[in-house]
């Protein structure tokens, strides 16, 4: 087993500087959070022709949205067939059509920038670790096209022939999936809100509250005033809403890399329900994230962002285990990132409880790539044309 050596994810590892905005004494829409939900949703309300100013406390893409695996893989968060069996087959369907049109808004944004997010449409892999996963990710095919997505169940012996000898019972294969850069994703989506007249500034925002027809904000610098204010702090979003204490939950996430290997992995794939996932980047690193369930607390947010050795010593074991192709591969380092985790396991996308003019982006668990940019258009809209948001993404469903 290769030692535990902490590294910068691999996505950040060119990160460019984005030039500062001096900060106003008011302005209309304020977001909090540079990832991207934030991004994203300062980019929708600055095409409506608002005046929108995006804080970041650290530098864009350092949360979450910078430390995943870059696997755009349409899903909530769980298979479908469970999905059914916890939303009901109405509210899956209605979450998983959500997922496709993000998918759609997705694809339609990068169709000017597709080198340089790295987008690629392989399709992915959802393995069957086990004779029940195979069950479940086959019933999940069936229902999937019966609801008019595309899906299909590939047997252990279809998968075999595809890409070789595999650990794996089966599979189900999306074709629409894609793997991308997703720190590259925000920078775009960023550089796209200033090109539209949005202001940045990289400050932290500490204390917020509502009165007179603003929202008051303290900042690291001083203080300011929005008519309407986005919170899109990922996992951090109870710091400045502790309403939020519990209903969102910080949980870590952890990626091992490799060094560069020729190709051994077309598509990104997972299995377990996600609590293991892999996928080679363009330069050939393998990423292997997941076995969070062997950390101490399964994952909650830790004082050290460190990666944590227990986790990595399953993560190499399930390498060992499951690829040996890759048995000789040199591992180059590990990260983590702290996910935004939810008690249904549903986003939270609106207005915050007991508040009018302060709306919360957040809570997308372990797949926001597949179900951001919708959402953030959805609540744009909102806020434009009073359209409503589904209930079941209401932050204040937990009251
Ligand atoms: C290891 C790992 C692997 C993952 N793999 C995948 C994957 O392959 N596919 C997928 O779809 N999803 C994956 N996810 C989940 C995905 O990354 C998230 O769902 C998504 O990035 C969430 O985006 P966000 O903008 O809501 O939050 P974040 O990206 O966390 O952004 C929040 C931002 O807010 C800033 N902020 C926080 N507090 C403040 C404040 N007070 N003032 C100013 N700024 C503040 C933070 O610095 C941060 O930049 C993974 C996550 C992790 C950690």
């Amino acid at each position: 087993m290769s030692g535990l050596v902490t590294q910068t994810p691999l996505w950040l590892e060119d990160r460019p500087d984005f030039p500062q905005d001096a900060l106003p004494d008011s302005v209309e829409c304020l977001v909090v959070g540079a990832g991207l939900a934030g991004s994203w949703l300062a980019l929708e309300l600055a095409r409506q022709g608002r005046e929108v100013l995006l804080l970041e406390e650290a530098h864009p893409a350092a949360g979450a949205s910078g430390r995943n695996a870059g696997q755009l893989v349409a899903a909530l968060s769980w298979p479908y067939a469970r999905a059914v069996d916890i939303l009901g087959r109405e509210r899956a369907r209605e979450a998983r059509e959500l997922v496709e049109a993000s998918m759609k808004r997705l694809g339609e944004e990068l169709a000017d920038c597709r080198s340089r997010v790295q987008y690629m449409q392989t399709g992915s892999l959802a393995c069957a670790a086990g004779d029940r996963e195979r069950r479940q990710l086959e019933q999940s095919a069936r229902l999937l096209q019966e609801d008019g997505f595309e899906a299909e169940f590939w047997t252990a012996d279809q998968l075999t022939k595809r890409y070789g000898a595999s650990p794996f019972h089966g599979a189900l294969h999306q074709p629409g999936d894609a793997t991308l850069h997703p720190a590259a994703l925000v920078w775009t989506t960023l550089q796209k809100f200033r090109d539209t007249g949005g202001s940045y500034a990289g400050e932290g925002v500490s204390q917020i509250r509502e009165e007179g027809g603003w929202v008051h904000l303290r900042t690291d610098s001083g203080e300011l005033r929005a008519r309407q204010l986005f919170c899109c702090a990922g996992a951090r979003v109870p710091r400045l809403f502790p309403l939020l204490e519990g209903r969102v939950r910080s949980v870590q996430g952890q990626i091992m890399m490799t060094e560069p290997e020729r190709k051994v992995f077309v598509l990104p794939m997972y299995s377990r329900e996600g609590a293991e996932y892999w996928r080679q980047g363009e330069k050939g690193h393998v990423l292997i994230g997941g076995c969070r369930d062997q950390a101490p607390g399964q994952g909650l947010e830790r004082e050290a962002p460190e990666p944590d050795p227990a986790v990595h010593a399953a993560l190499e074991e399930f390498r060992r285990r499951s690829f040996p192709k890759l048995a000789a591969a040199r591992t180059a380092g590990s990260w983590t990132g702290q996910m935004a985790f939810t008690p249904d396991g549903l986003p939270l996308a609106g207005r915050l409880p007991g508040h009018t003019l302060s709306w919360v982006l957040a809570g997308f668990n372990g797949c926001g790539l597949c179900q951001i940019p919708e959402w953030a258009h959805r609540v744009a809209r909102a806020l434009q044309d009073d359209s409503s948001l589904p209930a079941w993404a209401d932050p204040a469903r937990f009251a």
